[in-house]
């Protein structure tokens, strides 16, 4: 399972997602899906936090410079046509699994 280590304090400083972020509780569902995963062989990896997934076009790997909250689909120059999050899904899944085979830029897991 690949997730993405965001800074919920920062998240939260946007008042419109704040009451949303923080009523899901995400600590605590990182937590279970490690030791579940645990339970099972399985491997939760966590992407940094600093990796543009969203703004990264996971057609071509072009970075776009800027993409504000409010912009939730977007245009590539390579001609892709990303929805913000499905994008950056598929950008987070694809950094998981390098992280897997390469064995590098994994942080060491909560205790
Ligand atoms: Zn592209």
């Amino acid at each position: 399972m690949v997730i993405e280590d965001l800074a919920v304090q920062n998240i939260v400083r946007n008042h419109s997602l704040a009451r949303a972020i923080s009523d899901a509780g995400w600590r605590d569902l990182r937590t279970m899906l490690e030791y579940k995963a645990g339970w099972y062989g399985r491997d939760v990896v966590a992407v940094d936090r600093w990796y543009p997934s969203s703004k990264t076009c996971s057609s071509c790997g072009a970075l776009v410079e800027k993409l504000p909250l409010n912009i939730r689909e977007w245009a590539c120059a390579c001609g892709a046509v990303h929805d913000r999050d499905v994008n950056a899904t598929r950008n987070v899944l694809a950094a998981g699994l390098a992280v897997i085979a390469c064995g590098d830029g994994v942080r060491p897991p909560r205790s």
